[in-house]
């Protein structure tokens, strides 16, 4: 490409950008403070996102979606956060869908993804983590017995996020007990559970109360009765459906992590020229600078493993590395940045009208959810640089 030339990708990625930051400009801190202050579900923003397609990003146009790549996918989720906004009302949408998407019957394809497209329907829960098994997901407790045209599913989930706000619920349990198994990545299976018609009668919801405004919550599953037709591919192949989805998941909440690094990072420069304190700003200070500078440092880096990521993703060559690091780099940034940000204004970074300190918990998350950091490294020690399995 010469140069006075464009790249109509690049134009086209820019467009999108455009598009989210004024879509989000309707939704500033007041906005989000009051919803913290409530722990309620920013319902309007996930209904404005939902109207101008951008949930439906990754979902084909032959399903009525907009067909974008994760690299566009990643680029609305940075911008969101960027904007000083929360994506995690709604992220999962993005990723869950994938599994459907990349190993559900044509049937199911045709019956779930166009209303989902549309937005008439949400897919925003992924039930994995369960409280007796945490990060051990193989270790998992609930069971789906087949019983005639049904699946009879019991146990409990935790944290399961966006549980009240989701039609739909893309739920992994147990099909056959691990002893049953030749490897032990097999027995587990993947159902879309249509949760308008269950609640009450086969599933109860508990709100659990977090550190910021996340919707996140309990499920219990008591004789819950899922039809077969729900089951996504095949029976005991689940475990490998939704290890492909993570690798999306990782992808577009580390774009998220880089927004919140570019927020932050804008925030704590912005505060930095126009606070003077001895007679000049404190930016003029190299030890207000230098976080700043290196807060921006890490934030680049990371951002380009995003890219790369993305890039391999939509390739669709393998990225498990690439998504770990991604993840592990991006929420890393983000948490310097957000650090560096409160630290950078003083007493008022705690004042909740500054949005920081709220900004600040949300991103803290990131360490631990949907992995936490050690599961990355464990992943790259093991996976990547070949040292011994350690579990
Ligand atoms: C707000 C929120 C929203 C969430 N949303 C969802 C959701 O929608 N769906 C869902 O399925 N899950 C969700 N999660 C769960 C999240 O994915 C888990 O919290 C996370 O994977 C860690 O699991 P755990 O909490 O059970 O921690 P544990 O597995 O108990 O681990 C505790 C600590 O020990 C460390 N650790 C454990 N084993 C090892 C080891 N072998 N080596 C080194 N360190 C180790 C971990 O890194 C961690 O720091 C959410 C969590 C939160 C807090």
């Amino acid at each position: 490409m010469g140069s006075g030339e464009t790249d109509p990708e690049v134009d086209d990625l820019e467009q999108i950008r455009d598009a989210v930051r004024a879509l989000c400009a309707g939704f500033p801190g007041e906005y989000w403070r009051k919803l913290d202050r409530e722990r309620s579900y920013p319902a309007e923003f996930v209904a404005a996102l939902t109207r101008a397609g951008f949930l439906a990003a990754l979902i084909p146009e032959s399903y009525g979606g907009s067909g974008l790549t994760m690299t566009a996918a990643a680029a609305i989720m940075e911008e969101i956060h960027a904007a000083g906004c929360n994506g995690a009302a709604c992220h999962a949408q993005m990723y869950t869908m994938g599994t459907l998407l990349r190993h559900g019957s044509a049937a199911q394809k045709a019956r779930w993804l166009p209303s989902i497209a549309s937005g008439e329907l949400r897919l925003q829960a992924f039930g994995v983590t369960e409280p007796t098994s945490g990060s051990d997901t193989l270790n998992l407790r609930t069971v789906a017995v087949r019983n005639g045209d049904h699946y009879v599913v019991n146990g409990q989930k935790i944290w399961t996020s966006r549980a009240e706000h989701s039609d739909l619920l893309l739920l992994i349990a147990r099909t056959t007990p691990r002893e049953d198994v030749k490897r032990r990545t097999e027995g587990l299976s993947v159902f879309l559970v249509d949760m308008r018609s269950v609640q009450g009668a086969g599933i109860s919801i508990k709100p659990i109360r977090t550190m910021m405004n996340h919707a996140t919550t309990e499920l219990f599953f008591d004789d819950l009765r899922v039809p077969a037709e729900n089951l996504i591919g095949e029976e005991g192949q689940g475990f490998r459906y939704i290890l492909s989805g993570m690798n999306a998941e990782r992808i577009l909440i580390a774009a998220e992590c880089i927004g919140d690094a570019k927020w932050f990072i804008a925030k704590a420069t912005g505060y930095a020229k126009e606070r003077a304190v001895f007679g000049r700003p404190i930016g003029q200070n190299q030890g207000v600078q230098f976080p700043i500078a290196r807060a921006y440092a890490q934030m680049r880096a990371a951002e380009l493993m995003v890219r790369e990521a993305a890039a391999l993703y939509e390739a669709g060559r393998d990225c498990g590395a690439e998504a770990n690091l991604a993840k592990l780099l991006a929420a890393d940034a983000s948490w310097a940045a957000a650090d560096t940000c409160l630290q950078t204004h003083g007493g008022f970074g705690f004042a909740e009208e500054f949005d920081i300190e709220r900004k600040f918990r949300e991103t803290r998350l990131y360490q631990t959810a949907p992995i936490s950091t050690n599961l990355i490294l464990s992943y790259l020690a093991e996976h990547v640089l070949g040292l011994p399995r350690s579990y």
